[in-house]
């Protein structure tokens, strides 16, 4: 049990009255989600740039989120944080700086329909299209909310023969969309299928749910990852508003199971782009055992200018929860290079100088000190057992 005492959780009160039954039922959750104007007037006090949002976003990125989601944030404030998350704006109608349908080139990763193989000993299996909630800053828009659903027969059997014939790929994410918007037997006839294949070491699945639909963490959905060691659970939470008492024990239940929890947030403009919510989100997701992961630079995705923060702030909110907050809870911040380049990591510059072999650092609280690093002859390379070196001409050749 979460020990409240520690930790303060964000309460919320349901937008609609209805049974705990129909609440903590979340199919019931997304047959009321709320997708249009009218669902949206009859709980918020929209502004006219959300009323406008709503025309523009028409035809272009579908609006969709659970009662229970809805429930997190302030019904007459346009300027909540998170509510500017899913509530649609005219600023997704604006020309941006460099604004991309596909902003990380997956269409030019893309072997068969639903994989995509950026990185050599991973890759991306598009499970399904729909989401629990759309992100109005989502990266895939190329893909996620086009009404496909999940993946026809065909292009499974292009997907798994696809990893078959690539022994190259230890690691799967399972993607889309939301892979936990399937049902628990399509989730398991996926992680079944692909654990069949000999090369095929670790899943991962990608959801937003815990944040967005927790009631869809179940004892038979956990049962599914259990049964199928090892799988890793990647998350996305963006705000500490996010972090219910309810959505906490939905954390715990993954990880008092053994699964592996991490959390992959991005930075978003007027949401999070503040050290004091960085902290507050990171404290609570490590105090449940979540490892904070990645803090995204926000991809510069069609319509999502508004969301992006100056390069310059992200590293100066890191820079300053640099030794502030532990390196456990310490989310990694990174940007990927549009047009698929790839991640790159982003870190707080600390070195000041450099003379010879002394390298001058300025840390975090500003002590000031020099490094004396071994000179490059006093490298000694260490053994290393063929079965490593073979591992690694593996990865380094493809
Ligand atoms: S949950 Fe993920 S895939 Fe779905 S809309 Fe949000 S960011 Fe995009």
């Amino acid at each position: 049990m979460i020990n409240k005492s520690k930790i303060k959780f964000f309460d919320y009160k349901p937008i609609i009255n209805t049974s705990p039954e129909n609440w903590y039922n979340w199919k019931w959750q997304l047959k009321n989600s709320l997708k249009t104007i009218e669902d949206f007037s009859l709980h918020f006090k929209l502004s006219n740039q959300e009323s406008n949002g709503f025309k523009i976003s028409k035809n272009k990125f579908k609006i969709q989120v659970s009662p229970y989601y809805a429930s997190l944030v302030n019904k007459d404030n346009p300027s909540d944080p998170v509510r500017t998350t899913f509530m649609p704006n005219e600023l997704e109608g604006y020309n941006g700086l460099q604004q991309q349908l596909d902003p990380l080139g997956e269409q030019n990763n893309n072997p068969t329909p639903r994989v995509i193989h950026r990185y050599p000993d991973r890759a991306l299996f598009l499970v399904t299209d729909i989401c629990s909630l759309y992100c109005r800053y989502c990266t895939r828009k190329h893909f996620t909310a086009k009404d496909q659903a999940s993946v026809s027969s065909s292009d499974y059997e292009q997907a798994l023969n696809y990893f078959k014939n690539h022994s190259e790929i230890r690691e799967v994410l399972l993607s889309g969309g939301d892979p936990l918007t399937l049902s628990n037997d399509k989730l398991e006839k996926i992680i079944h299928d692909l654990y069949q294949i000999p090369h095929i070491e670790i899943i991962r699945v990608g959801s937003r749910i815990p944040a967005t639909l927790p009631m869809r963490i179940d004892n038979e959905l956990i049962s599914i990852f259990k049964k199928y060691k090892p799988v890793y659970f990647m998350t996305h939470f963006n705000h500490p508003n996010e972090i219910t008492t309810y959505s906490a024990e939905k954390l715990e239940l993954l990880v008092d199971n053994g699964i592996p929890v991490f959390n992959q947030m991005v930075l978003l403009n007027g949401v999070n782009n503040h050290p004091a919510l960085i902290q507050a989100l990171s404290r609570r997701l490590l105090y449940l055992r979540v490892k904070p992961y990645y803090m995204f630079q926000c991809d510069p995705s069609r319509g999502s200018d508004h969301f992006r923060t100056p390069v310059e702030e992200s590293k100066s909110i890191q820079k300053q929860l640099w030794g502030v907050i532990s390196g456990l809870a310490m989310p990694n911040l990174s940007l990927d290079i549009p047009s698929g380049g790839g991640k790159v990591g982003i870190t707080p510059n600390f070195l000041q100088k450099v003379e010879g072999n002394s390298y001058y650092y300025k840390g975090w609280d500003g002590v000031e000190e020099v490094y004396k690093s071994p000179a490059a002859d006093k490298s000694i390379s260490p053994f290393v057992a063929a079965t490593y070196q073979t591992e690694w001409n593996s990865l380094i050749k493809n």
